[in-house]
């Protein structure tokens, strides 16, 4: 696959949040409207070709990637949320950080029983956040039918935590 053009445009921000974590920055993507478009063609590519009948985005820069996908795919948009934004019914999934814990969460009726559930992410780190969001469409009985990142961080192997999901990521660091 010859080289997509968002991937000269990740910025590498050191320190972010933190001493010791290099933050990739997609803004610069965003600004880029022909390299955000190829992001979200080859996510759309994928995302029909896994037979989704529903996306779900993980907050917030899932939102941003996930959205146009289900728009182009003409299927619905499902919202996975940090813990206290949600404001209807809705079911909670902790994953472990480095230092303590954080949730995800989603409402009760954000999947039907039974219906393929692509999940969108910018990032794919140590795979946690990832597989919370599974464990969420799993517990409202959808079925992951793959998982869409712009970037994977290799060396993290959060590949391993969401095996044996299908795992698409467009550029790899
Ligand atoms: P993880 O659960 O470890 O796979 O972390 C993935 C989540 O944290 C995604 O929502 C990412 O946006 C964010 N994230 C983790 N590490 C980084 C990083 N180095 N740069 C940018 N975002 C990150």
């Amino acid at each position: 696959m010859p080289e997509l053009l968002a991937r000269s445009l990740i910025r590498d921000v050191p320190d972010f949040p933190k001493p010791g974590i290099i933050f990739k920055d997609i803004t610069p993507v965003l600004e880029h409207p022909q390299a955000f478009r190829e992001t979200l063609d080859l996510l759309t590519a994928d995302a029909r070709a896994k037979g989704a009948q529903t996306v779900v985005g993980i907050e917030s820069r899932g939102f941003i990637f996930g959205v146009p996908v289900a728009l182009a795919l003409g299927v619905p948009f499902a919202m996975a949320r940090k813990l206290g934004k949600l404001p209807y019914d809705r079911i909670t999934e902790e994953y472990a950080l480095e230092y303590g814990t954080n949730t995800v969460e989603m409402h009760v009726d954000a999947i039907k029983p039974g219906q393929k559930a692509y999940i969108v992410d910018d990032l794919l780190a140590t795979g946690g956040t990832a597989a919370a969001a599974a464990r969420l469409v799993e517990r409202l009985k959808g079925e992951v039918c793959g998982f869409g990142f712009l970037i994977e961080l290799t060396f993290l192997d959060g590949r391993r935590t969401l095996s044996p999901y299908p795992i698409t990521a467009l550029m790899e660091f």
